[in-house]
């Protein structure tokens, strides 16, 4: 970048807020995928206008601009790749306006997903989605990947609660849409199109957000399986009884003891599966969910269903679920965490068709993941410097996302596709599925400056 156009950030956001050199560039050229790419400047915007002015300068000056939440996406979104400007938004935090009456908070777009219930809970009201980044994820990364999480079952997904933004388009503009009315439908759905949009299209620096009530009641339950098939089929069970937990989490033999050896949360080492599972809602139906769910995972191959007796007893438990991809992580130098997804009566195809993966490249595999919406997170374990078990982790990969589609499932179930999943979005959607993104792209951002290279590459643009 220029001497003028460095000069012309320290206007806009002050000196203190620029970041120029080299050494200060490393800590932005990456996210939690395994992609690295140096920007030219790192800038830390506190203001929509602030934003709105680094665009009109990257427009007129061509200078691609990546929008940073927290950086921990796990597709490479956040990764510059065409260096230029790394936008961070997480000293946009604060709380612009909590409205207990309507169950609606509205926050600046760089806040950490697990502020929110501080502030909500004084009303006795919680936000839902909750990805197991929750501590350190920001809102405008959450709705950019359209995050899920443990809850995602029973509450759903970021998209289900995003109600209104206020965005800044590519060229400067600065746009308010959706409206904080329960119904709204005057014009196109505008603030649905950001949602999952992973930075290609605008940059949110406000957001509206629903809030629910808190359930009245939990009940939390760990059932412990002799077989991977036993866990699958207890997840279409339970639900085919009529009962909704609002968490399913499943986890392997694999990740059960990978989380025992990072530290102990009380998971059974010998299981070959576990489902973590909890009813919510008003006391005697949360109960009576419960009394079902042990019913239904009775009829599978169970070996123990364990009630948590105190909430100490649960949180330690959930903290086993959260720290699973860290845990996973210590075991080998490298991990590659895939999302992809199906719907849940074809979970226990999936689970077998996974481990016939890995059993067919040699490859070392932790499953865990929210499995009563389907969503997998098969995890490679490898190290990245051995050349020949990596080209066997691309074939195993390949076939995973091919066999999601053959279920008429996702390869991304909220991960997002970036730069990681790139190469199979077209086998997802098609060519005129890709098409139809690119003319949304470039209606957007003409000059394909604002997060280029990413999801997809425009018609004239080199494959990253
Ligand atoms: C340990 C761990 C557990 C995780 N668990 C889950 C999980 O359970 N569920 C889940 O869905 N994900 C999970 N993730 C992935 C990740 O946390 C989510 O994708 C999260 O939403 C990313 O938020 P971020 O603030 O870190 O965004 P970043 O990684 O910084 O950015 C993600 C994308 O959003 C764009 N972006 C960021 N802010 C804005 C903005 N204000 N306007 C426009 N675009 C923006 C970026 O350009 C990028 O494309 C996990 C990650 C880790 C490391």
């Amino acid at each position: 970048m220029t001497k003028n156009q460095i000069e012309e950030l320290q206007t806009i956001f002050s000196e203190k807020n620029v970041l120029t050199e080299i050494e200060d560039m490393v800590a932005y050229s990456y996210d939690a995928s395994h992609v690295e790419v140096q920007p030219e400047a790192v800038v830390f915007a506190t203001s929509t206008e602030q934003v709105s002015q680094l665009m009109k300068l990257a427009y007129r000056e061509k200078i691609p601009v990546t929008p940073r939440g927290q950086g921990s996406g796990l597709s490479g979104g956040s990764v510059p790749l065409k260096k230029g400007i790394v936008l961070c938004m997480d000293r946009m935090n604060r709380v612009i306006d909590f409205d207990p009456a309507n169950r609606l908070i509205t926050v600046e777009a760089g806040m950490t997903t697990a502020d929110i219930d501080p502030v909500a809970v004084k009303s006795n009201l919680f936000y839902p989605p909750d990805p197991g980044s929750v501590s350190f994820s920001t809102i405008g990364g959450n709705v950019a990947e359209n995050a899920g999480g443990l809850r995602g079952l029973k509450y759903g997904v970021t998209k289900d609660y995003v109600k209104m933004m206020k965005v800044v388009l590519p060229q400067g503009d600065i746009v308010t849409l959706g409206n904080k009315c329960v119904k709204h439908v005057a014009g196109f759905n505008m603030e649905g199109i950001f949602v999952g949009s992973e930075g290609l299209l605008g940059i949110m620096t406000e957001v509206t957000l629903a809030l629910l009530p808190i359930p009245e009641h939990r009940e939390s339950a760990l059932a412990i399986f002799n077989s991977l098939e036993g866990a699958a089929q207890a997840v279409s069970d339970i639900i085919a009884a009529g009962v909704t937990p609002s968490t399913m989490e499943f986890m392997d033999n694999a990740t059960i003891n990978a989380i025992q050896n990072f530290k102990d949360c009380g998971l059974p080492r010998d299981g070959a599966a576990v489902l973590l599972i909890e009813t919510d809602g008003e006391k005697n139906s949360a109960m009576t969910e419960m009394a079902t769910v042990e019913v239904e995972v009775k009829k599978n191959d169970i070996r123990e269903f364990a009630r948590a007796k105190s909430s100490e007893e649960r949180d330690r438990l959930f903290e086993g679920r959260r720290v699973a991809l860290n845990a996973l992580a210590s075991v080998k130098p490298n991990l590659i965490l895939e999302d992809a997804t199906v719907m849940r009566s074809k979970l226990p195809e999936m689970i077998r068709g996974i481990i016939n993966i890995a059993d067919k490249y040699q490859l070392q595999v932790g499953i865990f993941g929210h499995a009563g919406d389907g969503n997998l997170h098969p995890t490679f374990l490898i190290d990245m410097q051995d050349k020949d078990e990596m080209a066997r982790t691309e074939k195993g990969v390949a076939e995973l996302f091919q066999l999601a589609i053959d279920l008429e499932g996702t390869i991304s179930g909220e991960h997002g596709i970036g730069l990681e999943k790139k190469p199979f979005l077209k086998d997802q959607i098609g060519g005129e599925g890709i098409r139809l993104l690119q003319n949304i792209k470039k209606t957007f951002d003409p000059l394909n400056l604002l997060n280029p290279g990413k999801m997809f590459d425009m018609p004239d643009e080199q494959s990253a």
